[in-house]
């Protein structure tokens, strides 16, 4: 079901609720478009590379993971996207320029992040009622801990499960199990509420979960 404003989400006779994370409970574009220009002037300023060779070997690197590692939370690491950009420019590995980077960027997008209010209204309402909450989110679990963190979430929400701890993404059925395993809730019980039609709808509803799907323009 397509959510036009948060109060559309029924809380009405559901146990639990499993949760995107990324670009559900705030936006991720213009973060990221901001931690990567922080990333990318430290790395024009102390490293000597170009603009363009900075863009073009991000690039690179980043579709280079995301083929390797295609399924698995760490083909979103940011810290492997540096490394390789480092050999792509210069051809070795740099590792003071990826760990620095790599800090630089959720640091800045640590700072940057912003709950979207209707997101966090609704997880007060739920938990108000009662109700079991888990984040489910495709990346690896020590950054997303740390927006966790940074959220409060922990004030809401009962478990998270990153795709690196459940071994596949979503809309693997099995990361959608391991929260309910999580929760001890069943399927039906659940909803599941996020901005990715093909990993958090499909996925959740391919095991039963009825799903609702946020976009960018729900405040
Ligand atoms: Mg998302």
């Amino acid at each position: 079901m397509v959510v036009k404003t948060w109060s559309d989400i029924d809380l009405n006779g559901i146990k639990g609720i499993l949760w995107d994370l990324d670009n559900t409970l705030y936006l991720y574009d213009s973060v990221h478009q901001i931690a990567f220009k922080a990333c990318k002037d430290k790395a024009l300023l102390m490293y000597g590379l170009n603009e363009e060779t900075f863009n073009s070997c991000w690039k690179m690197a980043r579709n280079k993971v995301h083929d390797d590692l295609h399924g698995q939370g760490a083909s979103h690491s940011r810290l492997l996207y540096l490394q390789k950009l480092f050999e792509f420019a210069f051809g070795n590995t740099n590792p003071e320029f990826a760990i620095d980077l790599e800090e630089i960027y959720w640091s800045v997008f640590l700072k940057e992040m912003k709950w979207r209010s209707g997101a966090k209204q609704l997880m007060h309402d739920a938990k108000s009622k009662g109700i079991e909450m888990a984040i489910v989110t495709d990346l690896t679990t020590h950054i997303q801990l740390r927006k966790f963190i940074k959220l409060g979430l922990n004030e809401f929400v009962r478990f998270l499960v990153s795709s690196e701890e459940a071994g596949v993404e979503k809309p693997h059925p099995n990361i959608f199990r391991l929260a309910l395993e999580k929760l001890n809730l069943k399927a039906q019980d659940v909803i599941m509420i996020g901005d990715n039609f093909e990993k958090d709808i499909k996925g959740a509803e391919a095991i039963g979960i009825k799903a609702y799907w946020i976009d960018d323009k729900t405040k």
